[in-house]
Order: C-alpha cells, then structure tokens, then sequence
C-alpha cells in the first residue's frame, strides 16, 4: 500500500520536528492535507497512521485531514468545474485538451502539540 510509505515518511517528519526541537509534552493533533487528486486515499492514510505510530511519539495523535477538490480548465470552452476525481475529458465539451488546478497537495499543514 502507497500510503503506509507515505505516512512513514510523515512520522519520521514529524519526529524530527517535534522531538528535534526538545519538547517533551504529547502530541496531539496533526492536520494533513491530501487532495483529491493526490493518488492517496484518506481512508487508508488513517488506517496506516493508526498502525505505524504505536511505539513513536505520535501515537495516540488525533489524525485531521482535509481533502481539497480539484479544479477542471477546459482550453477549449474555458469551464472551470470543480471535480473529485481525475476526468480525461471536459465536462462540459467533451474536449481532452484540459489542465488541472490544486487537488494535489500532499502535505502536513500543522502539528499541534501539548504544552
Ligand atoms: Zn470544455
């Protein structure tokens, strides 16, 4: 699964930040931000973070995720459609000949820590 490297990656991050910089108090929230278009599932992201942060300093952290829509840009009849999921063609035309906008972000917006 694509999301258990994904968030082996984001425990480690978050590790080196928080723990790096000397706090000691628990963590308790994470923001994330995985948009629509990221390839990465939210559902599993969760499913991943529960199991890979028993043992770290993250365990037990409250997992927040927001998933932002992408955009659709038509070159051909300029409509802007807000989507959910990767399309090949405009919705509105038809056309293939289109560009994407946002829904791709995948990263760790905040890290909200105990005092
Ligand atoms: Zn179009």
């Amino acid at each position: 699964m694509h999301e258990l490297s994904i968030v082996e990656s984001l425990i480690e991050q978050v590790e080196k930040e928080v723990v790096g910089s000397g706090h000691e108090g628990r963590i308790l929230r994470l923001d994330l931000i995985v948009g629509r278009l990221s390839g990465a599932n939210a559902d599993s992201i969760r499913f991943a973070f529960e199991l890979l942060s028993r043992e770290t300093p993250l365990a037990g952290a409250e997992l927040r995720i927001s998933e932002p829509r992408a955009v659709c840009c038509c070159e051909d009849c300029f409509a802007r459609r807000e989507i959910d999921e990767l399309v090949a063609f405009c919705p509105e035309c038809g056309s293939g000949r289109i560009s994407f906008q946002g829904g791709q972000e995948l990263l760790l917006e905040s890290i909200e820590l105990e005092d």
